[in-house]
């Protein structure tokens, strides 16, 4: 019933893939359902079928903050790949699966500036929005003018919510609780030159290939700054290299933890728990996760 209703839809139905292909970690068992979205519509149309049939559901873009359960997903993971860009003098309005990438080059060919501290960084702009992305001291949500969506128990009433009501903080906003489907975003960004504005991206590019292991799966910084920066106290505890099963610290920048080939969610929690313990050890602080487990 569940399946020859989502089946009608013009989406991608996959039966019982491996996550491991769906997120930058490229870690995960597999998921009951994969169902990827190309509009707004099938989106809302595909929760409301989920809900109804009581099928536990969860909307990822790239998959690029998430480290997925060994066990997999029993229910759905809804991809969405919406990508409609308008444009109307200096704002966007921007589908929410969009990528990061697509949009900055969609802004460069419109002499639009603002996202290029964003180049070479995987994200949907729906992620970005709930993750409230930042690089080099610029924010996502200082460019956010409304975020359209739907609460997942009511799914029928559209919301637009303004920058403040997004409630916008460091690497979290009020989409962060899994309550809402992001379909649409306006954006405003700023009149540029394309020169300029290609040399900046070229620049960021750059800064993120020297300091970050980007040639090696992963999700990005592990842990949030608090009082302490992470990776410079997982640097100066020597944990650098530090390798349990097929993940390890990377060597490069101590912040991230890196997929070397086999690694599995549970070997990533394992090196969690062990920089955390030697943290609060030292520091009597904890860290807290940046990145987000999707467990069963
Ligand atoms: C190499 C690397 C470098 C990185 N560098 C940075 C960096 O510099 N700065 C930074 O902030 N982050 C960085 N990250 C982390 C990551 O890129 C961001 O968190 C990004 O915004 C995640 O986007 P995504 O589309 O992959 O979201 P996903 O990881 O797929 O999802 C993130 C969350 O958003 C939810 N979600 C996604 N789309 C929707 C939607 N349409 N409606 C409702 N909920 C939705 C998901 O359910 C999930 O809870 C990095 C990651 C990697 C791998």
């Amino acid at each position: 019933m569940f399946l020859n209703e989502i089946k009608k839809l013009d989406c991608e139905l996959k039966l019982d893939r491996p996550l491991s292909d769906f997120c930058t970690f490229r870690i995960g068992g597999r998921a009951k359902y994969i169902i990827v979205v190309y509009d707004n519509d099938t989106l809302l149309k595909v929760c409301h079928i989920c809900i109804l049939h009581h099928i536990k559901y969860k909307i990822i873009g790239l998959g690029a903050n998430l480290l997925f359960s060994d066990k997999g997903y029993n229910g759905a993971i809804i991809i969405t790949k919406a990508k409609k860009i308008y444009r109307k003098n200096t704002a966007i309005y921007v589908d929410s699966g969009t990528t990061i990438g697509e949009l900055i080059q969609y802004c460069y060919q419109n002499d639009l500036s603002g996202l290029e501290a964003f180049s070479g960084i995987p994200s949907t702009l729906g992620g970005a929005i709930v993750n409230s992305l930042g690089a080099f001291d610029t924010n996502i949500s200082d460019m956010v003018d409304y975020v359209i969506c739907y609460k997942k128990d009511d799914i029928k009433k559209r919301l637009i919510l303004n920058n403040t009501e997004c409630k916008f903080r460091y690497r979290d906003s009020v989409f962060k609780s899994g309550d809402y489907i992001i379909t649409r975003i306006k954006l405003t960004l700023k009149i540029d030159n394309k020169k300029d504005i290609y040399a900046r991206q070229i620049e960021y590019l750059k800064r993120k290939y020297d300091s970050q292991p980007i040639t090696l799966p992963s999700a990005g910084s592990i842990f949030k700054r608090g009082d302490i920066i992470p990776a410079k106290v997982i640097d100066d505890l020597g944990l650098k290299g530090y390798k349990i099963g097929g993940a390890a610290v990377s060597n490069k920048h101590a912040g991230f933890i890196v997929n070397l080939g086999n690694a599995r969610s549970k070997d990533v929690k394992n090196i969690i728990q062990y920089i955390d313990n030697k943290v609060y050890k030292i520091y009597k602080t904890r860290l807290e996760l940046e990145i987000e487990y999707v467990d069963d």
